[in-house]
């Protein structure tokens, strides 16, 4: 993949445009409630403010769709991005035309401009050419490091590149190079590990990871309606039984790509839905009808213990069972830790991310253990689907473009 970065190019007293992901969490007093996305960003902002570039950053933040509406204003940012940047943030109240033009202009170089809410606008997730331009006219160059929102094709994402020099930041630069040295040019032998509630919302995963790695471990609701379509029983377990035939289809598909799909060999069952249920540990052959799992059981973890030693990449998305409810996150805890302590002595390159797997694995306390954990969701989802992200190609023209 090629496109250019932040440090291919000269950005000395320029004005740049950068597009982060400022859609933090925050709370009822608007307090942002987890700092990673901003903190993620600082590689970035130090890097422009050491070459004495104008930064403006341009984000979204939640569904204001296409009106201005002060709920969804990003001007309770500044002070965390101050605190966490250790930068004076100027916020203006506009994202584009002369009043934002005028306020850029008069602020100096080293204090960062942060501009209004990009949705208040409908041209933003309408790609529209004339907003994408506007946008334009407030900088030199355009750095997109917002890697989270690349799989939408939005103005400040797509659109922009047509009228700015486009480059990706350093955030959005490392995500790529993370994603492709575990999925398009990895070290072999590769595993991928999928879990989660469903499998028809991981339809696209699976048949695009089939394609690419040499085993897929299932775990989680998903490897019950796989158990179930292959004859075992599965009581009231999560289990998506009209799925029987897409099962199959994954399957047979897996044998002709080479893949080996490892499931569950047994599995922690019980009666009750809550939290320190009392549980059983049993097999695949039998189940009691009101028996549900909601874990995979000790003989599985230590099936992908002694698989992960013989492994180089794992990529990672989805939990073994029920995390959120004690102990039933022993599964996902001692698979993640497996990863984590191969990767910390070397062996394996590991990458993981998308919908509840950061918490998952946050819950396992090895968050700063695996090699890359994306944040972007939706957009790393969609890059194990094997799509292409609008937000990536825009940028791999543009590049062409330069060239
Ligand atoms: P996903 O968003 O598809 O990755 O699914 C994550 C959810 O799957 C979590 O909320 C888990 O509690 C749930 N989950 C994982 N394993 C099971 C299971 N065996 N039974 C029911 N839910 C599960």
């Amino acid at each position: 993949m090629t496109f250019q970065t932040l440090n291919d190019v000269d950005l000395t007293n320029r004005t740049v445009l950068l597009r982060a992901d400022l859609n933090v969490p925050v709370n009822e007093a608007k307090l942002v409630t987890d700092t990673t996305r901003i903190d993620r960003l600082k590689p970035s902002i130090d890097h422009l403010l050491k070459q004495k570039a104008k930064i403006v950053i341009i984000s979204h933040f939640g569904r204001p769709k296409g009106q201005v509406n002060p709920e969804y204003s990003l001007s309770f940012l500044p002070k965390t991005l101050e605190k966490q940047w250790k930068v004076p943030v100027k916020f203006v109240t506009e994202c584009i035309g002369d009043d934002a033009i005028t306020e850029i202009e008069n602020t100096p170089e080293g204090t960062v401009i942060l501009l209004e809410n990009l949705r208040f606008h409908a041209g933003e997730e309408g790609n529209d050419a004339d907003f994408a331009e506007e946008l334009s006219a407030l900088g030199d160059i355009y750095v997109n490091d917002a890697f989270s929102t690349a799989h939408r094709a939005h103005a400040s994402t797509a659109a922009i590149t047509r009228y700015l020099p486009a480059v990706a930041g350093l955030l959005m630069a490392s995500e790529l190079s993370a994603l492709t040295n575990a999925l398009e040019a990895p070290k072999k032998p590769v595993v991928a590990i999928v879990g989660g509630a469903k499998i028809s919302t991981k339809l696209s995963v699976l048949n695009n990871l089939i394609q690419k790695v040499d085993k897929l471990v299932l775990g989680g609701g998903m490897a019950n309606t796989f158990l179930y379509a292959m004859g075992h029983p599965v009581g009231k377990s999560l289990c998506e039984k009209d799925m029987a035939d897409e099962v199959k289809a994954i399957q047979k598909k897996a044998i002709a790509a080479n893949c080996e799909i490892v499931l569950p060999i047994d599995r922690v069952a019980i009666r009750e839905f809550t939290a320190n249920a009392p549980s059983e540990i049993i097999g695949l052959d039998h189940i009691a009808d009101d028996q549900e799992c909601v874990d995979i059981g000790p003989e599985t973890i230590k099936q992908i213990e002694a698989l992960l030693e013989e492994t180089k990449t794992v990529l990672w998305n989805g939990p073994m069972g029920v995390f959120e409810m004690n102990p039933f996150d022993n599964g996902t805890n001692k698979v993640a830790q497996a990863v984590a302590r191969l990767t910390k002595k070397g062996q394996i390159l590991s990458v993981a991310g998308g919908g509840d797997t950061v918490s998952a694995l946050d819950n396992a306390g090895v968050i700063d253990d695996f090699s890359y954990i994306s944040t972007a969701g939706g957009a790393f989802l969609e890059w194990i689907e094997g799509k292409t992200l609008p937000g990536v190609a825009a940028l791999q023209e543009a590049s062409k473009k330069a060239a």
